[in-house]
């Protein structure tokens, strides 16, 4: 048995002319993690992946597979595997022989490579249609044929860069949990870029949060949504509400830098401010089901959204215009780094 992290970064820097997409990144990835690396557009995911996958050139640093340096291995000499947002399916195949293609440039004879790429369709609900042009799939299809083509040569590491991007909100959580069967079955570890904080929340074990081509936390999804290390994260994961400066020393009672989750806080009418709690106007409610968003324009000078449940204060989303107290408690108030 081997302790060699599946991937293991070592001030892995890539500079494209001046821009640092990627800038002293360390990371260890465990065998058979959901690892995401969640950030804005530009922040650098992309060009790590293609680093991993050998498609890059790093400027510095090193790569490692399960233990082996593999910074200036070629593609085909790592044992991982990329799906791309686009899928990049062969058109003129049909979805067996686009499943089967990573087996066949491999030489494996026909007969043998059909019966793979059948058990790979037959992992992703997709049996029986293998006979098919990509054309005559639906789009959450043809993410699966993606990913049967991907896992059907059986890396030990797969890439996955935006590769629910594409898809409508049912479909793209419906694959979510696929996603996640799927990992969970083939055991294998899981590298997924995106940029959407619900997704990576939903779908790991840990998340590596990027800005500007750097880590700026690592954790669990609990971790990174409870506890983020600065005001950046908490901003990015879940829009908290954050309090700085002489704001904080107003609403929060002391200086620092501070968050509270939107669904941590309460809207109170006809109250008084005390303690954890701040007087304001309420501007705008926003009905979704099951929650009401009230935004509310603080006396202190801020505007803070709260996220009522309708069970609890069916008429919240009778508050605009009204003067109310917004409440929390203390264990909800996050400390910040900056
Ligand atoms: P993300 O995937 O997080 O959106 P990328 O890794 O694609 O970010 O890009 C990070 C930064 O590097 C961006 O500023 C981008 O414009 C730049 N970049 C990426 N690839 C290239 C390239 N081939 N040439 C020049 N700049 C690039
Ligand atoms: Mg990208």
């Amino acid at each position: 048995m081997t302790t060699a992290p599946a991937i293991r970064l070592s001030t892995l820097t890539k500079s494209f002319g001046s821009v640092h997409a990627v800038d002293g990144v360390n990371l260890d990835v465990a065998p058979g993690e959901f690892f995401s690396m969640l950030g804005p557009s530009g922040s650098g995911k992309t060009t790590v992946l293609r680093l991993i996958a050998g498609f890059e050139k790093p400027t510095s640093g090193t790569i490692e597979l399960f233990g082996d340096d593999v910074t200036a291995k070629a593609p085909f000499d790592r044992d991982v595997n990329t799906v791309f947002q686009d899928y990049a399916l062969f058109p003129h195949m049909n979805v067996r022989d686009n499943v089967a293609y990573g087996l066949r440039v491999r030489g494996m004879g026909k007969k043998e490579r059909n019966e793979r790429a059948d058990a790979a369709l037959e992992t992703v609900r997709l049996a029986g249609l293998g006979d098919r042009k990509p054309s005559q799939l639906s789009g959450g299809q043809r993410q699966r044929v993606a990913l049967a083509r991907a896992t059907v040569v059986q890396p030990k590491v797969l890439l996955l860069d935006e590769p629910l991007g594409a898809l409508d909100l049912k479909l793209r959580e419906q694959m979510q949990v696929e996603l996640k069967e799927i990992q969970r079955s083939l055991g294998i570890t899981f590298i997924f870029v995106t940029h959407d904080q619900e997704e990576a929340l939903t779908l790991s074990d840990r998340i590596a949060v990027f800005s500007e081509g750097r880590i700026v936390q690592l954790g669990t999804p609990r971790e990174i949504y409870e506890a983020p290390s600065n005001s950046f994260v908490a901003d990015f994961v879940g829009t908290a509400n954050v309090f700085t400066g002489d704001i904080a020393r107003a609403v929060v009672g002391k200086a620092g830098a501070f968050s509270i989750r939107p669904e941590r806080m309460d809207v109170k009418s006809g109250a008084k401010a005390g303690a954890n709690s701040a007087s304001g106007s309420v501007v705008e409610t926003i009905y979704v089901g099951s929650n009401t968003r009230v935004v509310v324009d603080l006396d202190a000078g801020q505007r803070v959204n709260v996220i009522v449940s309708n069970d609890e204060n069916p008429n919240a989303d009778k508050l605009r215009g009204q003067k109310v107290v917004v409440t929390w408690s203390a264990t909800d108030v996050v400390t910040l780094s900056a």
